[in-house]
C-alpha cells in the first residue's frame, strides 16, 4: 500500500499537457488558453472623448463663460479633419477623436448652444475628459497569458485585442467504462440483485466539469471476453469503476494485464477507496476505481481531477483549507480518511456514518475533511484540513 501523496506523484508523472488547437473565440469559454497573447491594436487607438460635449484648448476656458466658434464635428469613426486654435471648438461625441490643437472637453451639460458656436460655462484644466492613445492597452502588449481559463471577461478582452481565434488546449478524452454483472443503466428495469449503475454518469459529469470530453462506454459484465471487448483505446484516459478489488469476480486487473497494461500501483493508503489502481496500456494512462460509490468519486477528486488539469496545462489544485473540527474524532489507523462532512463558515462536522457505499451522505456533504495515517484523537474545535465539493 503506497500513501495518496506518491499514487497522486506517480500518477502525475509523465502527464504532460496536451497539444494545442486554434478555437475561434466564442467558442473558447472554459477553454484554457495555449500561448501568451499579444494585443493586435491599441485601446483606444487614438486619442479620444470620454463625453459627450465640445473640444476646446483649455486655456480659453480661464475666465468663464466664454463664447467660442464652431469649425466643425467629430463623431465616432468621423473625425473632424482640421485643427482647434484660440477662441475655436468643435462639437464631439463619447469615443470621437479629438481634434489636433484641442486638450480637453466640457461636458455638453456645462455648455450652452448660441448662434455660430458655444457658450463655455466651465473652466476646465488641460486633459479633462481626455482618453490617451492606448489607455487601456497598447500594441503589443501580453495581457492574456498560457495557463489561464477563458471566461467572458478574458474573451471580452481577447476580441477587443482584435484576436477572432485563440490556441486553447484540446480537451482530454476520457472513456469511463463501468463494470459489474449487477449493474444496469439508470432507468432500465431491475431483476433481483440488481442496482442501477451511478459511477458511469457521476463520472462523466465531474470530467466534463473539468474541460474534458467525457464519454461513458458503458457496463460491462464481469468476463474477461466483456471487458476486453469494451475497453478500447484511443482515448487520453481511461477510467474503469469497479472489478478492481480481490474477489473472484474481480477480473479488471487480470484482463488489463493480458491487455498489456504495465501496472504502476494497485492500493493506496486511503478510505474511502483502498483498491485503486493505475497504469499504462500502451501510452494510455489507466486509472482503476473502487467500485463503492463513495469510494469511486472520491477517488476521482483525488486522482481524476489532477489527471485533467495536467492534461489541460492547469496547475495543480490548490492546498486544501483549514477549518475546525465539529466533533471529537478517535484516533486514526494507516489510511488517510476522506470524512464526509457538514461545512459552515469554517466548521467541519463529519457525519456519523461514513459506509463508502452511502451515495446520499455524499451527495450531501459539503467537504472531505482530511484524517492523516495514524492521526491521533482530535477534538471539536482542533484544527483539519478540508477539501471542498
Ligand atoms: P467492486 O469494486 O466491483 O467489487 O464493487 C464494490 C461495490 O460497489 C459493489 O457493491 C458494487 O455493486 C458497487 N458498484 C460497483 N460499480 C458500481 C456503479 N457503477 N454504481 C453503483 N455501485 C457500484
Ligand atoms: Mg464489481
Amino acid at each position: 500500500m503506497i500513501s495518496v501523496e506518491t499514487a497522486l506523484a506517480r500518477v502525475l508523472a509523465g502527464l504532460a499537457p496536451l497539444p494545442p488547437e486554434t478555437v475561434a473565440l466564442p467558442q473558447t469559454a472554459g477553454r484554457v488558453l495555449a500561448a501568451d497573447i499579444a494585443a493586435g491594436v491599441s485601446h483606444p487607438p487614438l486619442r479620444v472623448s470620454s463625453m459627450d460635449g465640445w473640444a476646446v484648448q483649455a486655456a480659453d476656458t480661464a475666465s468663464s463663460p466664454v463664447v467660442l466658434a464652431q469649425i466643425g464635428e467629430s463623431a465616432a469613426a468621423r473625425p473632424f479633419g482640421g485643427s482647434v486654435g484660440p477662441g475655436q471648438c468643435v462639437r464631439i461625441f463619447t469615443g470621437a477623436a479629438i481634434p489636433s490643437g484641442a486638450d480637453a472637453i466640457v461636458r455638453q451639460e456645462d455648455v450652452e448652444r448660441v448662434e455660430g458656436g458655444a457658450r463655455i460655462g466651465q473652466t476646465v484644466a488641460a486633459g479633462t475628459f481626455v482618453r490617451p492613445p492606448g489607455l487601456d492597452f497598447a500594441t503589443g502588449d501580453r495581457l492574456l497569458t498560457a495557463g489561464c481559463i477563458l471566461d467572458y471577461r478574458r474573451i471580452g478582452l481577447a476580441a477587443a485585442m482584435n484576436r477572432a481565434w485563440l490556441p486553447v488546449r484540446r480537451r482530454p478524452r476520457v472513456a469511463v467504462l463501468s463494470t459489474g454483472d449487477e449493474l444496469r443503466m439508470p432507468g432500465e428495469p431491475l431483476g433481483t440483485a440488481q442496482i442501477p449503475g451511478s459511477n458511469g454518469p457521476a463520472l462523466v459529469a465531474l470530467a466534463q466539469a473539468h474541460g474534458a470530453e467525457a464519454l461513458h462506454l458503458g457496463i460491462a459484465a464481469d468476463t474477461v471476453e466483456s471487458l476486453a471487448a469494451m475497453i478500447g483505446g484511443g482515448h487520453d484516459l481511461l477510467v474503469i469503476s469497479g472489478g478492481a478489488s480481490v474477489g473472484d469476480h474481480d477480473v479488471v486487473g487480470d484482463v488489463l494485464a493480458q491487455a498489456g497494461m504495465t501496472r504502476d500501483f494497485w492500493k493506496v493508503a486511503m478510505r474511502p477507496g483502498k483498491p485503486l489502481m493505475f497504469g499504462r496500456l500502451g501510452t494510455m494512462p489507466v486509472l482503476g476505481l473502487p467500485g463503492n460509490p463513495v469510494s469511486a468519486l472520491v477517488s476521482a477528486v483525488l486522482f481524476l481531477v489532477p489527471m485533467l488539469k495536467a492534461l489541460s496545462g492547469l496547475p495543480a489544485a490548490p492546498l486544501p483549507r483549514t477549518a475546525r473540527l465539529g466533533r471529537d474524532l478517535p484516533a486514526n489507523d494507516e489510511r488517510q480518511d476522506y470524512l464526509r462532512a457538514a461545512l459552515v463558515g469554517d466548521v467541519a462536522t463529519p457525519f456519523v456514518k461514513q459506509d463508502s457505499a452511502v451515495l446520499s451522505g455524499f451527495a450531501s456533504a459539503d467537504a472531505l475533511v482530511i484524517r492523516p495515517p495514524f492521526a491521533p484523537a482530535a477534538e471539536a474545535g482542533d484544527a483539519v484540513d478540508v477539501i471542498t465539493l
